[in-house]
């Protein structure tokens, strides 16, 4: 009997997992599954903790799910990953395994990480499959027609549309259960290292439930109730427009292809619901294209920007400035209710993630750098192809950026896209009483001493977009 290693990373699912497909593919074959911890490369890579308890608490499911295919799942706990690819060829040898399969992931340390097991595996004779899933459709897949990496949204946007319409997109099922099992599940330890959730065990179960029946019925319930108005509702953070599911894509508890075949069943099902399900699908793709970029413009894995001349901008380190945006206390009450939303819940609305990326790269103009270092340790959906893109693309770095000249007023943001201050008030309590333009501009006529705890705005936004705007000019 052949004894395959499933290697689960990102895709914490038994559905429409490719690589686990193929690992079950045939019916005598035995497969063991694996799920490395790696404390010490986690923290490196500013995984954020609430992320890792996500993923804790998510895996003693997927252990279950497995069990029922006869699929045991065991542990390896290494510091880092230059660590693993002997700790894996042990295992590998302890265990009788022929092949590894598992599914790429498209970052720099992962690729060199994985680089180093098929070197060490290689030699033990076991094929490593690392096969493509991650994205709706892979890396190098979707190109120019000089077949280069395409670095404007729009027109991949419409190569991906028409590879999609040539080839539908079929989802794969759960394997069959194994005829036999040939090792013993691990016990999931209850403490993984020194990430701890900055968020409480009962609000990360209240707000996050796990396991993949969960994310699966969560994606359902979007679909059926609120695809159709997603074009409509998707800017608003006071009332739930968006999916949540980001949590759930980003540890591959489902998949974007599920996404993709629900929400297009949505749309042919009447034209009410085309428009905000092709608007839903667009963000599926720009989550493509950010992880595409990673494959074809790897710099921006190294903490450069992907237009490298903005490197020479000289941004400001002002730990007095950064701290007040991290902690919500800027003075721009949008810009702090985003802030504490992402303390207090692990997570931010998209239209407040571009609000406050904005203010701190253009108004503070802080280094995005630091943004998205403090995004990844707090985001539970933290992902560096998105998040690099989203920060590149906030601080004019990025391509297909917002243009350098282009800054919010984050004053205005306020009334256009919480104009009740509903969102603001449920995280900045200090502002209850007030509402209109007071509510957005709490100190704008005086200091009253009822709000006398909230404080004055940090910056003068005409003067910070001047400022702003003449860094860019220099550049040339
Ligand atoms: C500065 C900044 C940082 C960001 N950091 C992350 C991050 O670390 N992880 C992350 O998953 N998203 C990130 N995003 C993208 C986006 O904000 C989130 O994906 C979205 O808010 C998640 O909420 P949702 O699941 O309700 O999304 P929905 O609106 O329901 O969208 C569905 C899915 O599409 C994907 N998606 C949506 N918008 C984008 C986008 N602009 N770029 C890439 N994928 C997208 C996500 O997987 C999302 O779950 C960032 C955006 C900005 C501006």
């Amino acid at each position: 009997m052949t004894h395959a290693l499933m290697w689960f990373r990102q895709d914490l699912r038994c559905a429409d997992n490719t690589a686990l497909f193929a690992a079950c593919e045939s019916r005598d074959t035995a497969v063991t599954a694996l799920y490395c911890l790696t404390p010490e490369q986690w923290i490196e890579h500013d995984v954020a903790g609430v992320r890792i308890d996500f993923e804790r608490r998510h895996l003693a499911t997927l252990q279950r799910d497995l069990a029922a295919l006869n699929i045991p799942l065991v542990l390896i706990k290494a510091s880092r990953y230059a660590d693993l690819p002997d700790r894996i060829a042990s295992l590998v040898q302890s265990l009788g395994i022929t092949a590894l399969h598992a599914n790429r992931q498209y970052e720099i340390h992962e690729q060199v990480r994985d680089r180093a097991v098929t070197k060490s595996l290689s030699s033990l004779g076991v094929d490593c499959h690392w096969h493509e899933d991650l994205c709706i459709l892979p890396p190098a897949s979707v190109l120019t027609n000089d077949g280069r990496f395409y670095t404007v949204f729009t027109p991949f946007k419409r190569n991906w549309l028409v590879q999609l319409q040539e080839r539908p997109i079929r989802l794969l099922s759960v394997p069959k259960a194994r005829q036999k099992s040939l090792t013993q599940s691990d016990v999931i330890p209850e403490h993984w290292g020194g990430l701890t959730s900055a968020i409480s065990p009962e609000t990360a179960d209240h707000l996050w439930p796990v396991g993949e029946a969960h994310a699966w019925q969560r994606l359902q319930v979007f679909i059926a109730d609120d695809v159709a108005l997603y074009d409509q509702k998707r800017n608003y953070p006071a009332i739930n427009g968006t999916s949540t599911l980001s949590p759930y894509l980003a540890a591959g508890i489902l998949s974007a292809r599920q996404c993709l075949v629900l929400a297009q069943q949505a749309a042919h099902l009447g034209a009410a619901a085309r428009a905000g399900c092709e608007v839903w699908i667009s963000e599926l793709c720009w989550r493509d294209f950010y992880k595409h970029i990673l494959i074809g413009f790897p710099h921006v894995c190294r903490h450069q920007a992907f237009k490298l001349e903005t490197d020479a901008l000289p941004w400001r380190h002002d730990d007095a400035l950064f701290q007040a945006w991290c902690e919500g206390r800027t003075g721009y009450p949008i810009v702090d209710a985003a802030m504490r939303q992402l303390k207090a819940t692990g997570w931010m609305h998209n239209r407040l993630r571009m609000i406050v990326a904005m203010f701190l790269s253009k108004d503070l103009f802080i280094d995005w750098r630091w943004g998205e270092r403090h995004f990844m340790q707090h985001l539970i959906d933290g992902d560096l192809a998105a998040n690099n893109g989203g920060w590149q693309w906030a601080a004019s770095t990025g391509n297909d950026a917002a243009p350098y000249f282009r800054i919010f007023n984050p004053t205005l943001q306020g009334p256009k896209f919480d104009p009740e201050g509903e969102f603001i008030l449920r995280f900045v309590p200090e502002l209850k009483g007030l509402s209109g333009k007071l509510l957005h501009e709490p100190h704008s006529k005086g200091m009253s001493p009822l709000f006398a705890r909230y404080p004055r705005p940090i910056v003068n936004h005409a003067e910070a977009r001047e400022f702003t705007l003449a860094q860019f000019k220099a550049l040339g």
